[in-house]
Protein backbone atom coordinates (compact mmCIF):
# COMPACT_ATOMS: atom_id res chain seq x y z
CA UNK A 1 0.00 0.00 0.00
CA UNK A 2 1.66 3.31 -1.17
CA UNK A 3 1.91 6.17 1.81
CA UNK A 4 -1.64 7.76 -0.18
CA UNK A 5 -3.45 4.56 0.03
CA UNK A 6 -2.95 4.20 3.52
CA UNK A 7 -3.65 8.04 4.97
CA UNK A 8 -6.94 7.46 2.90
CA UNK A 9 -7.39 4.46 4.86
CA UNK A 10 -6.43 5.74 8.31
CA UNK A 11 -9.00 8.74 7.49
CA UNK A 12 -11.60 5.69 6.41
CA UNK A 13 -10.89 4.18 9.71
CA UNK A 14 -10.85 7.64 12.00
CA UNK A 15 -14.50 8.59 10.50
CA UNK A 16 -15.61 5.24 11.06
CA UNK A 17 -14.82 5.48 14.79
CA UNK A 18 -16.18 9.26 14.67
CA UNK A 19 -19.98 7.82 13.84
CA UNK A 20 -19.31 4.60 16.07
CA UNK A 21 -18.54 6.73 18.45
CA UNK A 22 -21.60 9.55 18.37
CA UNK A 23 -23.98 6.76 17.69
CA UNK A 24 -22.64 5.04 21.33
CA UNK A 25 -23.70 8.54 22.85
CA UNK A 26 -26.79 8.54 21.16
CA UNK A 27 -28.09 5.66 22.43
CA UNK A 28 -30.68 5.41 25.59
CA UNK A 29 -28.20 3.61 28.18
CA UNK A 30 -29.46 2.10 31.06
CA UNK A 31 -26.26 1.96 33.93
CA UNK A 32 -26.65 -0.54 37.26
CA UNK A 33 -23.07 -0.39 38.40
CA UNK A 34 -21.95 3.22 38.93
CA UNK A 35 -20.26 4.22 42.76
CA UNK A 36 -20.70 7.92 43.52
CA UNK A 37 -17.26 8.81 44.84
CA UNK A 38 -15.72 7.16 41.61
CA UNK A 39 -18.04 9.40 39.44
CA UNK A 40 -16.66 12.71 40.33
CA UNK A 41 -15.90 14.70 37.57
CA UNK A 42 -11.88 15.52 37.33
CA UNK A 43 -13.25 19.63 37.02
CA UNK A 44 -14.72 19.21 40.26
CA UNK A 45 -12.17 17.22 41.90
CA UNK A 46 -9.50 19.46 41.20
CA UNK A 47 -11.73 22.82 42.62
CA UNK A 48 -12.86 20.35 45.76
CA UNK A 49 -8.56 19.71 46.20
CA UNK A 50 -7.63 23.17 46.16
CA UNK A 51 -9.96 23.77 48.26
CA UNK A 52 -8.80 21.30 50.85
CA UNK A 53 -5.64 22.62 50.35
CA UNK A 54 -6.39 26.29 51.30
CA UNK A 55 -7.57 25.15 54.75
CA UNK A 56 -4.78 23.01 55.19
CA UNK A 57 -6.22 19.04 54.73
CA UNK A 58 -4.06 17.80 51.61
CA UNK A 59 -1.31 19.38 49.90
CA UNK A 60 -2.25 20.47 45.99
CA UNK A 61 0.64 19.74 44.62
CA UNK A 62 0.36 15.82 46.01
CA UNK A 63 -3.00 15.13 43.65
CA UNK A 64 -3.03 17.62 41.05
CA UNK A 65 -0.66 15.70 39.06
CA UNK A 66 -3.13 12.42 39.50
CA UNK A 67 -6.55 14.09 38.97
CA UNK A 68 -5.41 15.96 36.08
CA UNK A 69 -3.66 12.24 34.72
CA UNK A 70 -5.92 10.35 31.66
CA UNK A 71 -5.32 6.45 32.35
CA UNK A 72 -4.52 6.04 35.90
CA UNK A 73 -2.23 3.08 37.78
CA UNK A 74 -4.09 1.81 40.57
CA UNK A 75 -1.62 2.89 42.86
CA UNK A 76 -2.89 6.05 41.46
CA UNK A 77 -6.44 5.58 41.77
CA UNK A 78 -5.66 4.18 45.70
CA UNK A 79 -4.74 8.18 46.18
CA UNK A 80 -8.16 9.17 44.70
CA UNK A 81 -9.56 7.30 47.07
CA UNK A 82 -8.07 8.93 50.03
CA UNK A 83 -9.10 12.14 48.36
CA UNK A 84 -12.64 11.08 47.58
CA UNK A 85 -12.95 9.96 51.27
CA UNK A 86 -11.90 13.37 52.71
CA UNK A 87 -14.73 14.96 50.50
CA UNK A 88 -17.26 13.17 51.43
CA UNK A 89 -17.14 13.75 55.07
CA UNK A 90 -19.24 17.14 54.11
CA UNK A 91 -22.66 17.04 53.45
CA UNK A 92 -22.65 19.81 50.81
CA UNK A 93 -19.90 18.44 49.10
CA UNK A 94 -21.91 15.40 49.02
CA UNK A 95 -25.34 16.66 47.38
CA UNK A 96 -22.62 18.53 44.92
CA UNK A 97 -21.35 15.01 43.58
CA UNK A 98 -24.56 13.52 43.62
CA UNK A 99 -25.90 16.44 41.55
CA UNK A 100 -23.14 16.60 39.14
CA UNK A 101 -22.88 12.72 38.56
CA UNK A 102 -26.43 12.32 37.66
CA UNK A 103 -25.98 15.64 34.90
CA UNK A 104 -22.98 13.75 33.57
CA UNK A 105 -25.37 10.32 32.89
CA UNK A 106 -27.93 12.42 31.34
CA UNK A 107 -25.47 14.45 29.27
CA UNK A 108 -24.90 11.28 27.20
CA UNK A 109 -27.86 10.11 27.03
CA UNK A 110 -28.21 7.65 30.39
CA UNK A 111 -32.39 7.48 30.70
CA UNK A 112 -31.78 5.04 34.09
CA UNK A 113 -29.25 5.42 36.72
CA UNK A 114 -28.79 3.25 39.78
CA UNK A 115 -26.09 5.09 42.10
CA UNK A 116 -24.42 3.01 44.83
CA UNK A 117 -22.94 4.94 47.74
CA UNK A 118 -21.79 3.44 51.06
CA UNK A 119 -23.62 5.83 53.92
CA UNK A 120 -20.75 7.29 56.45
CA UNK A 121 -21.09 7.53 60.04
CA UNK A 122 -18.62 10.18 61.22
CA UNK A 123 -19.36 11.40 63.99
CA UNK A 124 -16.31 14.38 64.25
CA UNK A 125 -17.74 15.52 60.88
CA UNK A 126 -21.73 15.66 62.80
CA UNK A 127 -22.40 12.96 59.99
CA UNK A 128 -24.23 10.23 60.60
CA UNK A 129 -25.59 7.60 57.54
CA UNK A 130 -28.91 8.81 57.77
CA UNK A 131 -27.27 12.67 57.35
CA UNK A 132 -24.81 11.32 54.54
CA UNK A 133 -28.13 10.00 52.95
CA UNK A 134 -30.06 12.92 52.94
CA UNK A 135 -27.49 15.09 51.42
CA UNK A 136 -27.39 12.57 48.65
CA UNK A 137 -31.05 12.57 48.11
CA UNK A 138 -30.68 16.49 48.28
CA UNK A 139 -28.06 16.39 45.57
CA UNK A 140 -31.04 14.39 43.30
CA UNK A 141 -33.37 17.48 44.44
CA UNK A 142 -31.19 19.99 42.90
CA UNK A 143 -30.15 18.52 39.32
CA UNK A 144 -30.45 21.53 37.08
CA UNK A 145 -29.65 19.87 33.53
CA UNK A 146 -32.32 17.03 33.60
CA UNK A 147 -35.66 15.99 34.71
CA UNK A 148 -35.05 13.64 37.55
CA UNK A 149 -37.89 10.87 38.09
CA UNK A 150 -37.34 9.66 41.57
CA UNK A 151 -40.61 8.04 42.22
CA UNK A 152 -42.80 5.10 39.90
CA UNK A 153 -45.92 7.42 40.44
CA UNK A 154 -44.37 10.28 38.54
CA UNK A 155 -44.38 8.32 35.66
CA UNK A 156 -47.38 8.24 33.32
CA UNK A 157 -48.30 8.28 29.79
CA UNK A 158 -47.97 12.28 29.30
CA UNK A 159 -44.47 12.02 30.91
CA UNK A 160 -42.18 9.54 29.82
CA UNK A 161 -38.54 9.27 30.19
CA UNK A 162 -36.95 10.74 26.69
CA UNK A 163 -33.60 10.94 25.12
CA UNK A 164 -31.39 13.14 22.76
CA UNK A 165 -32.40 11.69 18.95
CA UNK A 166 -29.19 11.44 16.52
CA UNK A 167 -30.20 13.75 14.51
CA UNK A 168 -30.39 16.72 17.24
CA UNK A 169 -27.33 15.64 19.30
CA UNK A 170 -24.61 18.61 19.39
CA UNK A 171 -27.96 21.11 19.25
CA UNK A 172 -30.05 19.58 21.75
CA UNK A 173 -31.88 22.35 23.79
CA UNK A 174 -34.71 20.15 25.37
CA UNK A 175 -34.91 19.02 29.47
CA UNK A 176 -33.78 14.97 29.45
CA UNK A 177 -35.76 13.15 31.72
CA UNK A 178 -33.54 10.61 34.01
CA UNK A 179 -34.96 7.77 36.15
CA UNK A 180 -32.59 7.66 39.20
CA UNK A 181 -32.48 5.20 41.76
CA UNK A 182 -30.54 5.00 44.67
CA UNK A 183 -28.36 1.60 46.34
CA UNK A 184 -26.79 1.25 49.51
CA UNK A 185 -23.76 -0.53 49.77
CA UNK A 186 -22.36 -2.44 52.47
CA UNK A 187 -18.60 -1.81 53.21
CA UNK A 188 -16.43 -4.93 53.23
CA UNK A 189 -14.47 -3.22 56.58
CA UNK A 190 -17.96 -2.86 58.30
CA UNK A 191 -19.02 -4.93 61.18
CA UNK A 192 -22.39 -6.87 61.27
CA UNK A 193 -24.09 -4.26 63.04
CA UNK A 194 -23.32 -1.45 60.85
CA UNK A 195 -24.35 -3.72 58.28
CA UNK A 196 -27.49 -4.39 59.53
CA UNK A 197 -27.83 -0.59 60.23
CA UNK A 198 -27.25 0.38 56.18
CA UNK A 199 -29.93 -2.37 55.58
CA UNK A 200 -32.78 -1.07 57.61
CA UNK A 201 -31.91 2.63 56.69
CA UNK A 202 -32.17 0.84 53.17
CA UNK A 203 -35.57 0.12 54.22
CA UNK A 204 -36.45 3.67 56.00
CA UNK A 205 -35.78 5.17 52.73
CA UNK A 206 -37.22 3.24 50.47
CA UNK A 207 -40.01 5.56 49.66
CA UNK A 208 -37.00 8.10 49.13
CA UNK A 209 -35.43 6.53 45.57
CA UNK A 210 -33.61 3.53 47.31
CA UNK A 211 -34.36 0.57 46.18
CA UNK A 212 -31.44 -1.93 46.81
CA UNK A 213 -28.51 -3.04 48.50
CA UNK A 214 -24.77 -3.87 47.64
CA UNK A 215 -21.72 -5.48 48.85
CA UNK A 216 -18.49 -3.75 47.76
CA UNK A 217 -15.43 -2.48 48.87
CA UNK A 218 -11.81 -4.16 49.24
CA UNK A 219 -11.77 -7.10 48.25
CA UNK A 220 -8.85 -8.95 50.45
CA UNK A 221 -11.08 -7.15 53.31
CA UNK A 222 -13.17 -8.81 55.40
CA UNK A 223 -15.07 -11.92 55.71
CA UNK A 224 -18.04 -13.41 53.83
CA UNK A 225 -20.03 -14.58 57.17
CA UNK A 226 -19.57 -10.99 58.58
CA UNK A 227 -22.01 -9.64 56.01
CA UNK A 228 -24.14 -12.25 55.69
CA UNK A 229 -26.93 -12.04 58.17
CA UNK A 230 -27.17 -8.33 56.82
CA UNK A 231 -27.87 -9.73 53.36
CA UNK A 232 -30.44 -11.84 54.52
CA UNK A 233 -31.63 -9.80 56.58
CA UNK A 234 -32.30 -7.65 53.56
CA UNK A 235 -33.49 -10.66 51.25
CA UNK A 236 -36.24 -11.09 54.11
CA UNK A 237 -37.52 -7.56 53.69
CA UNK A 238 -37.80 -8.13 49.88
CA UNK A 239 -34.75 -5.78 48.95
CA UNK A 240 -32.92 -6.52 45.82
CA UNK A 241 -29.01 -7.38 46.28
CA UNK A 242 -26.01 -6.67 43.93
CA UNK A 243 -22.68 -8.31 45.09
CA UNK A 244 -18.98 -7.79 43.65
CA UNK A 245 -18.11 -11.09 42.93
CA UNK A 246 -14.64 -12.78 42.18
CA UNK A 247 -12.47 -9.38 41.93
CA UNK A 248 -10.33 -11.24 43.27
CA UNK A 249 -10.18 -15.97 43.47
CA UNK A 250 -11.51 -16.02 46.66
CA UNK A 251 -12.90 -19.56 46.08
CA UNK A 252 -15.01 -19.94 49.28
CA UNK A 253 -16.48 -16.52 49.32
CA UNK A 254 -17.45 -16.86 45.43
CA UNK A 255 -18.92 -19.98 46.24
CA UNK A 256 -21.17 -18.76 48.79
CA UNK A 257 -22.05 -15.79 46.68
CA UNK A 258 -23.36 -17.67 44.17
CA UNK A 259 -25.46 -19.76 46.79
CA UNK A 260 -26.57 -16.79 48.04
CA UNK A 261 -27.87 -15.96 44.49
CA UNK A 262 -28.57 -12.29 44.43
CA UNK A 263 -30.22 -10.42 42.07
CA UNK A 264 -27.41 -9.20 40.13
CA UNK A 265 -23.28 -10.00 40.12
CA UNK A 266 -20.88 -7.35 39.62
CA UNK A 267 -17.24 -8.33 37.74
CA UNK A 268 -17.33 -11.81 38.04
CA UNK A 269 -13.77 -11.60 37.24
CA UNK A 270 -11.81 -14.30 39.03
CA UNK A 271 -14.06 -17.68 38.49
CA UNK A 272 -12.89 -21.19 37.52
CA UNK A 273 -14.82 -23.72 35.17
CA UNK A 274 -16.86 -25.07 37.96
CA UNK A 275 -17.93 -21.80 39.24
CA UNK A 276 -18.75 -20.30 34.79
CA UNK A 277 -21.07 -23.36 35.18
CA UNK A 278 -22.75 -22.51 38.15
CA UNK A 279 -23.32 -19.05 37.07
CA UNK A 280 -24.31 -19.74 33.29
CA UNK A 281 -26.82 -22.16 34.82
CA UNK A 282 -27.96 -19.74 37.61
CA UNK A 283 -28.63 -16.75 34.55
CA UNK A 284 -28.12 -14.38 37.26
CA UNK A 285 -27.72 -10.55 35.76
CA UNK A 286 -23.79 -9.56 35.35
CA UNK A 287 -22.71 -6.19 35.63
CA UNK A 288 -20.04 -6.24 33.21
CA UNK A 289 -17.15 -3.39 33.72
CA UNK A 290 -14.56 -3.68 31.39
CA UNK A 291 -12.26 -0.45 32.02
CA UNK A 292 -12.47 -1.18 35.10
CA UNK A 293 -11.48 -4.36 35.23
CA UNK A 294 -8.63 -4.19 32.76
CA UNK A 295 -7.49 -1.41 34.94
CA UNK A 296 -7.93 -3.47 38.10
CA UNK A 297 -6.81 -6.75 37.04
CA UNK A 298 -9.47 -8.50 37.36
CA UNK A 299 -8.97 -8.96 33.29
CA UNK A 300 -5.89 -9.55 31.51
CA UNK A 301 -6.71 -7.29 28.08
CA UNK A 302 -10.01 -5.97 26.53
CA UNK A 303 -9.64 -8.99 24.17
CA UNK A 304 -9.28 -11.73 27.01
CA UNK A 305 -12.10 -9.57 29.27
CA UNK A 306 -14.48 -12.79 30.13
CA UNK A 307 -17.14 -10.10 28.38
CA UNK A 308 -17.36 -12.48 25.57
CA UNK A 309 -17.83 -15.85 26.99
CA UNK A 310 -20.57 -14.56 28.88
CA UNK A 311 -22.14 -12.95 25.31
CA UNK A 312 -21.51 -15.44 23.49
CA UNK A 313 -23.21 -18.22 26.27
CA UNK A 314 -26.09 -15.55 26.25
CA UNK A 315 -25.78 -15.00 29.33
CA UNK A 316 -27.74 -11.89 30.67
CA UNK A 317 -25.23 -8.74 30.98
CA UNK A 318 -25.52 -5.21 31.22
CA UNK A 319 -22.61 -2.72 30.62
CA UNK A 320 -21.46 -0.63 33.23
CA UNK A 321 -18.48 2.02 34.30
CA UNK A 322 -18.04 1.56 37.67
CA UNK A 323 -16.48 4.38 38.48
CA UNK A 324 -16.47 6.56 35.02
CA UNK A 325 -14.16 9.42 37.09
CA UNK A 326 -11.75 7.48 38.71
CA UNK A 327 -11.23 4.94 35.19
CA UNK A 328 -11.32 7.59 32.44
CA UNK A 329 -14.57 6.12 30.95
CA UNK A 330 -17.93 6.87 29.68
CA UNK A 331 -21.10 4.10 29.52
CA UNK A 332 -20.82 5.61 25.74
CA UNK A 333 -17.57 4.46 25.74
CA UNK A 334 -17.86 1.09 27.08
CA UNK A 335 -20.13 0.74 24.63
CA UNK A 336 -18.09 1.50 21.73
CA UNK A 337 -15.29 -0.76 23.24
CA UNK A 338 -17.57 -3.94 23.26
CA UNK A 339 -17.55 -3.11 19.18
CA UNK A 340 -14.09 -1.98 18.55
CA UNK A 341 -12.98 -5.07 20.45
CA UNK A 342 -15.30 -7.50 19.89
CA UNK A 343 -16.82 -6.62 16.16
CA UNK A 344 -20.12 -6.08 17.89
CA UNK A 345 -22.78 -3.91 15.35
CA UNK A 346 -24.94 -1.14 15.84
CA UNK A 347 -28.09 -3.93 15.72
CA UNK A 348 -26.02 -6.08 18.89
CA UNK A 349 -24.66 -3.26 21.00
CA UNK A 350 -28.57 -1.88 20.76
CA UNK A 351 -30.19 -5.48 22.05
CA UNK A 352 -27.67 -5.03 24.96
CA UNK A 353 -28.42 -1.41 25.70
CA UNK A 354 -32.25 -2.49 25.64
CA UNK A 355 -31.86 -5.95 27.65
CA UNK A 356 -30.56 -4.43 30.72
CA UNK A 357 -33.98 -2.84 30.95
CA UNK A 358 -34.98 -6.01 32.46
CA UNK A 359 -32.22 -6.41 34.84
CA UNK A 360 -32.88 -2.83 36.51
CA UNK A 361 -34.04 -2.76 40.25
CA UNK A 362 -37.46 -0.14 40.15
CA UNK A 363 -40.67 -1.45 39.34
CA UNK A 364 -42.86 -2.08 36.49
CA UNK A 365 -43.88 1.08 35.74
CA UNK A 366 -40.32 2.28 34.90
CA UNK A 367 -39.39 -0.86 33.21
CA UNK A 368 -42.64 -0.29 31.02
CA UNK A 369 -40.90 3.34 30.16
CA UNK A 370 -37.88 2.22 29.61
CA UNK A 371 -39.34 -0.10 27.13
CA UNK A 372 -40.87 2.86 25.59
CA UNK A 373 -37.83 5.13 25.08
CA UNK A 374 -36.24 2.14 23.24
CA UNK A 375 -38.99 1.47 20.93
CA UNK A 376 -39.18 5.03 19.92
CA UNK A 377 -35.11 5.30 19.53
CA UNK A 378 -35.38 1.53 17.49
CA UNK A 379 -35.69 2.94 13.98
CA UNK A 380 -33.59 5.34 14.42
CA UNK A 381 -30.91 3.64 15.65
CA UNK A 382 -30.91 -0.30 15.25
CA UNK A 383 -29.35 -0.33 11.93
ZN1 LIG B 1 -17.97 -1.61 41.79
Amino acid sequence: MDAEAAAAAAAAAKEKEKDMREWCVALPKVELHAHLNGSVRDSTLLELAKQLSDKGVIVFEDVKGVIMKNGRSLQECFRLFELYHILTTDHDTVARITKEVVEDFAAENVVYLEIRTTPKNNEAKGMTKRSYMNAVIKGLQTVEAAEVVLFDSNLSTDKTLTCTPMSELGGDTRKKMICVRLLLSIDRRETTLAALDTVNLAMELKDQGVIGIDLSGNPVVGEWETYLPALEHAKELGIPITIHCGEVANRKEIQAVLDFCPQRLGHVCCLNDDEWKKLKSSMIPVEICLTSNVMTGGAPSLELHHFADLYNAKHPLSLCTDDSGLFSTSLSNEYYLVASTFGLGKAELFQLAQDAVEFVFAGDEVKKSLREVFKRAEKELKT
